[in-house]
């Protein structure tokens, strides 16, 4: 199916592919654009029809936030922009076309003038061997696929008397010491201590939380002194830290490092990450890492017509080291580049981009977090309201904001849910229709 809905002789035909961070605001920027009097016709493709808050996934993981509050649709934040629910499968840059595809196997051609490239990263699962056996904590669906894992397995233990099953079943590794995470570890930890009196044959001192750190330091995003504070806090809930600890291989139940193994039925990797693999498929330049090789302007290095941004690009900064991936610069970047492609149209010069980051916060759990904001180091509850704020405000909407607001105003009063939401059923019966050539909705899965 070839896709050029409504396309006036005049209209820039600009398509943005992701709707994550960079995805969605740089067409929120661009709808406000009209280079030089023109019409922009602008299409943004994404794999999802939501746009996911990712410093919200932990909460939403750990259930002091309902699932789909810490993401917004992305039809209702949009203003006019077409919005086409597709996976990327190959661009052509030579004929200045996109291939799709949607959940239901319907395939879209979609032309462009411009094309702005915005499809985020992946987990990286080439590093340590095994990976493949571990959890990843990216998307919506795997904040679900952890929450009901975990949740299953304080079930079998509780109900176990075999103490090797209850062991493995009550054990935690998270693989890196990054604010991914850590972060997810402070959650974690908290939710344990939340949610145990309602499996009374569990201790606490029983659920054990191991995080493995290759490097010589966890939280190498924010200063030293806040990383020794997170450490103190988290340790002091019963977590065990290592850092210079580089994990050899996973298995299905168990860690192996350099001197032991652990027995651990939970396994989450959050190593660091890598482009997405979609992004390999894009026949342009890219850097020895995977990521579409721009100049300052964010365009491509070998086709002027394609532009990239956020965790998929290697945009370089003044000091020609790239920008880090993080939300608060992919912000930055798709307003930038929103301003850079009308400039083009306009037969203007687009612009270097360049931006100074305004701090990092990492939330550790119980209302706590450690921030460095404009330089100043902030520990504990202030941090962590700084934080929850900050992000709230990230949410494009005021419908979206006041749900979250809802949910942390409960969370305050009582204990997070442990409903499992099992499809194991379900998937099975999609399996079988899809065996069957039978049409059938998607459940999440691993993303
Ligand atoms: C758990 C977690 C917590 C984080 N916390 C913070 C934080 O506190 N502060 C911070 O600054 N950064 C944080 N980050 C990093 C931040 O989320 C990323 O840097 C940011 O999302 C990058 O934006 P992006 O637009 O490049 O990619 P993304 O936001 O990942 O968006 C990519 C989009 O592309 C879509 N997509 C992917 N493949 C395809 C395809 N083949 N076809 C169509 N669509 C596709 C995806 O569905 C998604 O919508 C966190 C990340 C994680 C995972």
């Amino acid at each position: 199916m070839s896709a050029r809905p409504g396309h006036g002789s005049d209209a820039a035909r600009i398509v943005v592919l992701g709707g994550g961070f960079g995805g969605v605001m740089a067409t929120r920027q661009l709808e406000r654009m009209h280079p030089g009097g023109r019409q922009l016709e602008i299409t943004l493709v994404s794999r999802d029809n939501f746009f996911v808050l990712t410093p919200l996934l932990f909460e939403a993981c750990s259930g002091t936030l309902e699932l789909r509050h810490c993401a917004q649709p992305i039809r209702p934040a949009l203003r006019r922009a077409r919005f086409v629910e597709a996976t990327v499968e190959r661009v052509d840059p030579e004929r200045r076309v996109v291939h799709a595809v949607a959940p239901d196997g319907a395939t879209y051609e979609l032309p462009y003038d411009q094309l702005v490239v915005a499809l985020g990263a992946a987990t990286n699962q080439s590093l340590i061997p095994g990976s493949r056996s571990a959890l990843t904590f990216k998307t919506m669906a795997d904040a679900l696929v952890l929450r009901n894992h975990l949740i299953e397995r304080f079930e079998r233990a509780d109900a176990a008397t075999d103490p090797a099953v209850r062991h493995t079943s009550l054990t935690v590794v998270i693989v890196g010491g990054g604010l991914v995470g850590v972060e997810l570890l402070g959650e974690l930890t908290a939710f344990a201590d939340d949610v145990l009196r309602y499996y009374p044959r569990i201790r606490r001192d029983e659920v054990r939380f191991h995080l493995f750190e290759a490097g010589a330091r966890i939280l190498p995003e924010v200063d030293r002194d806040l990383a020794v504070a997170a450490t103190g806090v988290l340790r002091g809930r019963g977590a065990d830290i290592r850092a210079t600890t580089p994990v050899l291989a996973i298995e299905p139940g168990c860690v192996r490092l350099a001197s032991e193994t652990i027995d651990a039925d939970t396994v989450v990797l959050a190593a660091g990450i890598v482009p997405n693999p979609a992004v390999a498929q894009i026949p342009v330049e890219h850097d020895r890492r995977g990521r579409i090789a721009v100049d300052a302007t964010m365009r491509s290095l070998s086709h002027p017509d394609v532009w990239a941004l956020g965790d998929c690009a290697a945009i370089p900064g003044p000091d020609g080291h790239p920008y880090p991936a993080l939300a608060q610069h992919a912000v930055r970047e798709a307003r930038h580049v929103a301003r850079n492609v009308a400039a083009v149209i306009e037969r203007r010069m687009p612009a270097p981009f360049a931006f100074r980051a305004l701090g990092t916060m990492a939330s550790l759990g119980h209302s706590r977090a450690v921030a460095q904001v404009f330089g100043a180091r902030i520990t504990g509850f202030f941090a962590w309201w700084l934080r929850r704020t900050y992000y709230l405000f990230q949410m494009p909407r005021w419908d979206r904001r006041l749900r979250i607001v809802l949910d942390w105003t409960v969370a305050l009063f009582f204990r997070p849910d442990i409903t499992k939401v099992d499809l194991a059923v379900e998937q099975d019966q999609v399996r079988r229709n899809r065996a069957a050539g039978m049409s059938t909705p998607s459940l999440p899965g691993r993303g």
